[in-house]
């Protein structure tokens, strides 16, 4: 739960807050850009807070995050710099875009895919009679 809430919501409305920030920097003070610009920072600090924690939580300390689709425990996983997610022994790679993806993937585990291609072959190879 915290990872969907994280990947679809959060990141994102924390890069809204940084663009009103910035926005409000460029405004002129008085008018409602200064409070538009308080309250997105007040919004984006518990954000970045949250992130840091659940950073260290998951990629420092190595413990497990609850898998998004169905809440086994799971390890967390980096695709990419905004591709985060987690390797579920059930549902697979679950993961998403922090900054674009508005819905999250699921993948096969590569591991899978490795297992059932030499479960294929062995299948495939004569067994000799013995
Ligand atoms: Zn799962």
């Amino acid at each position: 739960m915290f990872l969907r809430i994280w990947c679809l919501y959060a990141c994102k409305l924390a890069l809204v807050c940084m663009v009103l920030i910035l926005v409000g920097y460029f405004m002129p003070d008085a008018g409602p850009w200064k409070s538009v610009s308080i309250v997105a920072t007040a919004i984006l600090i518990p954000v970045v807070i949250t992130g840091a924690l659940a950073a260290v939580w998951a990629c420092v300390l190595r413990k497990p995050v609850a898998c998004p689709s169905c809440g086994t425990p799971a390890k967390a996983v980096m695709r990419s710099q905004y591709d985060i997610g987690v390797e579920c022994d059930a549902c697979g790679l679950v993961h998403a875009n922090v900054l674009t993806g508005l819905r999250l993937k699921v993948e096969p585990l590569a591991i899978e895919q490795e297992n059932e291609e030499r479960e294929e072959t062995a299948a495939e190879e004569p067994q000799e009679p013995s």
